[in-house]
């Protein structure tokens, strides 16, 4: 996926990493080029053992701790961004909304649950999470993620998700876009 912004900072020049040279395993070396790689999330660098010399690279990658998703049944499984990222496309397939704005969706509620929760988060939250998102993009999206996610089966239900939205929306003085005409 595209448009994941980095945090590196390429030009820093303290570099607080220690490598150790693969040739004579000297810990100091310097480094002649910087360049982002694997999509921004990991900086590749060009370097010069100062002892011996010899010219190597380096990928340096921020690994966060994984999270661990509670499911309602208990288990208990490492979130998967890929996992969360099909479930937005299924629910806004007949949305337009672009996988660049899924992709900023995800990013948003990856932070949030590194933020607000170290650990573990229960799917309830992660899908509540996704809603909120959902919900300031596009109420139609939301409303297909919330169907399938808190298991409205009736019309009624339905309904009284389509009226507490509306009233969100009014109350946040967001126009009321038209909603669903068929179901
Ligand atoms: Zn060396």
């Amino acid at each position: 996926m595209n448009g994941k912004a980095g945090n590196f900072n390429l030009n820093s020049s303290s570099i607080d990493t220690i490598v150790q040279c693969p040739f004579c395993k000297s810990e100091n070396s310097k480094v002649l080029e910087s360049r982002s790689a694997d999509d921004d999330r990991s900086v590749r660098r060009r370097r010069e053992c100062i002892d011996c010399m010899q010219r190597y690279t380096t990928y340096e990658r921020v690994e966060l701790a994984p999270i661990v998703v509670i499911k309602k049944s208990g288990s208990r499984e490492v979130f998967s961004r890929d996992k969360l990222i099909a479930s937005i496309i299924r629910s806004c397939s007949k949305a337009h909304i672009s996988t660049a704005t899924i992709d900023n969706i995800v990013d948003k509620v990856e932070s949030i649950m590194h933020q607000r929760f170290s650990r573990e988060v229960s799917s309830i939250t992660l899908g509540e999470l996704v809603m909120e998102e959902l919900k300031l993009i596009d109420p139609m999206a939301y409303l297909r993620y919330a169907s399938i996610f808190k298991k409205i089966n009736s019309i009624s239900e339905f309904i009284d998700e389509m009226k507490n939205l509306e009233e969100q929306i009014l109350y946040t003085d967001v126009r009321a876009p038209i909603l669903l005409k068929s179901a």
